[in-house]
């Protein structure tokens, strides 16, 4: 069977000899070969497709993996990663495929191979309640932990820390960087310990891992994990686990996460603030209070349309207007919804004397800025806006009510432009201000958030587009790749990206020449000399690979027709 687009440089027979071999490794029913759009059918968040992006930004022909197969053990992640290389078959892994707004499973390099560790590998290897971690395979989503510890009568006990929506998979999403609202929102702060396949095969555990259990006999155990590797993450020597987050260094296969313990109460509380130049004011009082973790949780501060598209879609409030809204929309919006321009959302965690204590002065601080109003939320009783879905985010139970906001306009997708800023109340005015002028130049409305973390901000731009819409797909593109220029000219650059745009911003990193690209480069070269795993993935191409063809940017051609047809050579070759 022919794929709709086979790997570059691949013959069909020599895909036939491979996908062969892959299913002499997972058996008959774990490979599928990707024929054709027929069979794109799945864009539902809820049952996600795992060949194609499902809010694509360019033609949805265009990122699509040549087949997709599903390993059922580590064994077999082996045995894959050994064919890839005899053949020289890219692959990309991905977890569960719901990284939306990014790619979704969608590999870089048209016809690569889509590598699904979710399918099967999908189960919660340890609960500690001891010492509060878990052990987690790839499939394990934020959803099927909680209800883990539910089924176990620990999801009070034991809390975990969720994103907006509740169906990624925790190792997709911390080893992607993404962040949570409890005080355990920094996934990759919080995970402890990892299980990688290597490019050629080779098995590695980090940390502690890498010290061998003794088994019952007192012989080492190579199976059973060293019980110090979810407890302490260092280990001895190089500290190598950040080298497989955001990578196409290895595909991880375990990774330890600790839980918070239940912290003896919680109470979630909004804060909306009446005007759009209260932003610097609120930013100001958020650092202070942050820093010094008054503020506990990694709290957001979000804009007026993010919570309103929660509520309804734009047809709802302002019937007819295609154009971005205007002051006075606003206003009617925030008058109807009894919201804020701004609503920043935030939990205490403790027993009641210490929220009381917090909560005294967070109230004095915010109570500085004119027209602030607070919310309690109190389970059961209606509060306005979204408070009831954020209360259960702080607290770490899965939700996804947040999935309604794509649906702002009509067959909505979002991509997101996110980068990170230093917590200062003038950052955060430049930052919206040029944002905001793009953005409606482009013709979209302005929904954003702010998520302040230790010490900066994760300023996360939704661009909201109609996916069946070329032009507004290209528009959305465009708007992103002028915003990525212009704010790394301010010194300001993403976190994380989608497929489209990784080459650009990798290159806004240039430093000395682009010397963190060129350690990149090297790392990659050493550990897959064939240039086999996720070529391309946030920028870092092997040497197999000619970078001037393949990197994606303004005025790229992006058709099927203009994928370049043979990897290589690299001019570093
Ligand atoms: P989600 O958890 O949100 O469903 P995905 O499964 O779509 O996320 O994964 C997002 C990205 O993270 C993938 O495209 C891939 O680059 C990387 N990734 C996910 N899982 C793994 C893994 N087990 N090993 C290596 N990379 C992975």
């Amino acid at each position: 069977m022919t794929p709709l687009t086979l790997p570059p440089g691949i013959s069909k027979d020599t895909f036939a000899a491979y996908v062969a071999a892959a299913r002499g490794v997972v058996g008959n029913d774990n490979v599928e070969v990707i024929t054709g759009p027929d069979q794109f059918t799945k864009d539902d968040y809820m049952d996600p497709a795992k060949e194609h992006d499902m809010y694509p930004v360019l033609d949805k022909d265009y990122f699509v993996s040549s087949a997709v197969v599903a390993p059922r053990n580590v064994a077999e992640v082996q045995a894959l990663m050994r064919i890839s290389n005899e053949f020289k078959v890219p692959v990309w892994p991905f977890s569960i495929g719901r990284n939306i707004g990014y790619g979704g499973p969608a590999p870089r390099v048209p016809g690569s191979v889509g590598i699904d560790m979710g399918r099967h590998m999908n189960r919660v290897l340890e609960v500690n309640e001891a010492d509060a971690y878990c052990l987690l395979e790839p499939g394990v989503t934020f959803q099927s932990l909680y209800d883990h510890l539910v089924s176990k009568g620990l999801e009070d006990k034991l809390w975990i820390d969720v994103p907006d929506l509740g169906g990624g998979s925790v190792i997709g999403n911390t080893i992607e960087r993404g962040v949570g609202y409890s005080p355990y929102g920094d996934h990759f702060m919080m995970h402890c310990g990892m299980e990688i396949v290597l490019p050629n095969g080779e098995l590695v555990r980090t940390g502690m891992g890498a010290l061998p259990e003794p088994g019952a006999t007192g012989a080492p155990d190579q199976q059973s994990p060293n019980r110090c590797w979810q407890l302490f993450n260092y280990g001895f020597g190089p500290y190598h686990d950040g080298i497989f987050s955001q990578s196409n260094y290895g595909i991880v296969t375990k990774m330890g996460m600790w839980l918070m313990p239940n912290p003896g109460g919680y109470q979630a509380y909004s804060i909306t603030f009446e005007r759009e130049d209260d932003l610097p004011a609120i930013v100001e009082t958020i650092r202070q209070l942050r820093i010094t973790m008054v503020i506990q949780n990694a709290a957001t501060i979000r804009s007026l349309l993010m919570d309103a598209a929660v509520l309804g879609d734009k047809e709802s409030f302002c019937p007819g207007v295609t154009r971005p809204l205007n002051d006075d929309e606003l206003d009617g919006i925030q008058t109807k919804l009894g919201l804020g321009r701004w609503i920043f959302y935030g939990a205490l965690y403790g027993p009641e004397p210490i929220r009381n204590a917090l909560w005294g002065a967070i109230h004095g601080s915010f109570s500085q800025i004119p027209g602030a109003k607070f919310h309690l939320h109190e389970d059961g009783k209606p509060t306005p806006g979204v408070l009831d879905i954020r209360a259960k985010t702080m607290r770490g139970i899965p939700t996804y009510d947040e999935l309604k906001w794509v649906d702002w306009v009509p067959n909505g997708a979002h991509f997101f432009f996110s980068p990170i800023a230093e917590v200062r109340g003038e950052a955060a005015t430049r930052q919206f201000q040029i944002t905001k002028r793009r953005l409606v130049e482009a013709g979209f409305d302005v929904i954003v958030d702010f998520i302040i973390g230790m010490r900066e901000m994760h300023h996360i731009v939704c661009v909201v587009y109609d996916r069946t819409k070329p032009e507004e797909r290209a528009r959305a593109l465009a708007v992103v790749r002028t915003l990525i220029d212009e704010c790394a000219a301010n010194g300001w650059g993403e976190y994380r990206t989608h497929l489209a745009l990784m080459d650009q911003i990798a290159s806004t990193y240039s430093f000395n020449d682009h010397a963190l690209m060129k350690l990149s480069e090297s790392i990659k070269d050493t550990l897959d000399p064939n240039g086999i795993l996720a070529p391309g993935k946030n920028g870092v191409w092997p040497a197999t690979y000619d970078k001037e063809k393949w990197r994606l940017q303004a005025g790229s051609q992006v058709t099927r027709q203009s994928i370049p047809k043979h990897p290589g050579p690299s001019p570093r070759l």
